[in-house]
């Protein structure tokens, strides 16, 4: 019972509606029982005076000539009153007529609450000729049973007739609110239940509510409801372009022919594509190979670690060249790109530009290289210069001897047997230096029958000197331009030096040239040292 008040809205407000009419009815009935009865059996005490009225000149006259039989019709004239159960005349102390009628048992209940306790009336009669004198007393005893009974019986109709209107008009209150607000409200919440959105279905209005409140509750319901459907398919919508967004870029990520990854601030990897693996020689598993960049640029790690606390403090996309090592000489050259995430993450990409250095490479060969000989030229000379000067100036150089070679009376070759002859001599004077030298020194044609040594990491005068005096002797010899003519060649050198200090290309080279330049003077095919030296050391 209480299941079913709490969680029904129509038996609920049914309860309450008759609950609360019949309380107000009842208190209503009691009110109204309580006045009937009082007022009733107010008019019965009066109808009994007015009774006793009609008869009194009656019974003035019977005492007055002391007539028994008049007497005794006063007498049965009052008794025939329902509510009066004995009636007597007494004259003086002496009964002039007396009527005693039967009565039945008292049943005590709780209706004689309300019961007024008027047992008896006497009333003096007067003298028919002198109303100042007493000639008998009518005394009359009230049934008060019949009283009672008599004035409730009315009490009760009236209670029983407000009663039933209490009923019926809770009832109609019941059916009314039943028909008009709990009942639509109950299919509302009944259909509401059931309802299915997500496949398009709305509340129908109730029956005759379009218009009232019911109606515009259903409209409103009607509207969330679609407002969220349409939500729920743009949500839908959303998560399946997400999901195929996520499938492209995972595509992506995994055809990708460049390298995808990404690493911590240490260096170490924590997700790769499989470009990147195989870029990286790398196993194709589950786990992830996370130190194995830092492994495969050994040695340039510190770059790498310099860049990525670029990277992240500087908020840049950074790019620059490795080299890796990946055994057996097999050498790539990655371009590795960084740029910082988020939480200490870093994302990038690496290119395979193994090409594109090769290229440059080549380029930067082609460009240092003399056409004729295979040697450095100028450029290269100049590089290697700037190269050496540099080392020397971070103190991690080393001291090393510059000689100037210009071949002598070369012209006249050229002149005689034809320049493609000069070029022979010139390729012929190319390979003694080669021979003579070890691999560590560098040689450069300038141009004409001009040649530059660098003997690196040599600080003994003399053995710059026996390399010079080996060459004049290896470059004198007859050299074959055909196979029926020789010609034979001398060469004027100029000797500088430095130690692993700062120097000056150009003056270095200046030094070298005074000093060749000397030799040629002096009768050629010979060597000179340069007289100035910044370090005496080496002499
Ligand atoms: P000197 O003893 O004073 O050095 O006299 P030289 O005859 O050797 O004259 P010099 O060194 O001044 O001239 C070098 C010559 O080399 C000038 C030029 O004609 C020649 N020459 C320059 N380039 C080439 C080349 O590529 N091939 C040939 N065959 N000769 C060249
Ligand atoms: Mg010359």
């Amino acid at each position: 019972m209480r299941e079913l008040i709490r969680n029904s809205i129509v038996f609920r407000s049914a309860s309450a509606v008759l609950g609360v009419s019949f309380f107000i009815g009842i208190l209503f009935s009691v009110a109204s029982y309580i006045y009937f009865v009082d007022e009733e059996q107010d008019q019965t005490v009066n109808t009994v005076y007015d009774l006793l009225a009609s008869l009194e000149n009656t019974a003035s006259i019977a005492c007055y000539i002391n007539d028994q039989n008049l007497a005794n019709e006063v007498v049965n004239g009052l008794g025939r009153n329902a509510d009066i159960s004995q009636v007597s005349i007494n004259v003086k102390e002496t009964i002039l007529a007396k009527l005693v009628k039967p009565t039945p048992p008292h049943h005590p209940s709780i209706a004689t609450l309300f019961r007024k306790h008027i047992n008896h009336i006497d009333r003096d009669i007067s003298s028919p000729f002198n109303s100042s004198e007493k000639v008998c007393t009518v005394h009359m005893e009230i049934n008060q049973d019949a009283v009672f009974e008599h004035s409730t019986s009315k009490a009760r109709f009236v209670v029983a007739l407000l009663l039933f209107q209490t009923v019926l008009i809770a009832l109609v209150l019941v059916y009314i609110m039943y028909r008009m607000v709990t009942n639509p409200i109950k299919s509302i919440s009944d259909r509401l239940h059931t309802l299915l959105p997500q496949n398009g279905e709305l509340l129908p209005h109730p029956h005759r509510y379009t218009g009232d409140e019911l109606g515009q509750l259903v409209n409103d319901v009607n509207n969330i409801i679609s407002d969220l459907v349409s939500s729920l398919d743009e949500e839908r919508h959303l998560r399946v372009q997400h999901a195929l967004g996520e499938k492209k870029f995972q595509a992506i990520f995994d055809n990708a022919e460049t390298g995808i990854f990404q690493m911590n601030e240490h260096g170490e990897l924590i997700s790769y594509n499989q470009a990147l693996a195989r870029m990286l020689d790398l196993p194709t598993g589950q786990t992830i190979a996370s130190h194995a960049l830092l492994e495969r640029i050994s040695g340039q790690e510190l770059r790498l670690h310099l860049m990525i606390h670029s990277a992240i403090s500087e908020a840049q996309i950074l790019s620059e060249d490795f080299y890796i090592e990946l055994g057996q000489n097999k050498k790539k050259w990655l371009n590795i790109v960084v740029h910082a995430a988020e939480n200490g993450v870093l994302q990038g990409l690496i290119n395979d530009v193994t090409e594109r250095k090769q290229q440059e490479e080549k380029a930067h060969q082609l460009a240092v290289t003399d056409h004729l000989t295979g040697l450095n030229n100028r450029l290269g000379l100049d590089r290697e210069m700037a190269r050496l000067a540099k080392e020397n100036a971070n103190g991690t150089g080393c001291p090393f001897f510059l000689l100037l070679i210009d071949l002598d009376k070369f012209k006249t070759v050229n002149d005689t047997y034809g320049h493609s002859a000069g070029d022979i001599v010139l390729v012929h004077f190319a390979k003694i230096l080669l021979r003579t030298l070890r691999k560590t020194d560098f040689i450069a044609r300038l141009g004409g029958d001009e040649f530059v040594l660098l003997l690196r990491g040599l600080d003994d005068l003399s053995k710059a000197e026996e390399i010079a005096r080996k060459i004049i002797s290896q470059a004198s010899r007859r050299i074959d331009i055909s196979p029926d003519t020789q010609v034979q060649i001398g060469t004027s050198i100029g000797i500088s030096y430095t130690p692993a200090s700062v120097f000056s290309p150009e003056d270095l080279l200046a030094q070298a040239d005074a000093a060749m330049y000397e030799v040629k003077q002096h009768g050629r095919n010979a060597y000179q040292v340069a007289p100035y030296f910044p370090d005496d050391s080496a002499r």
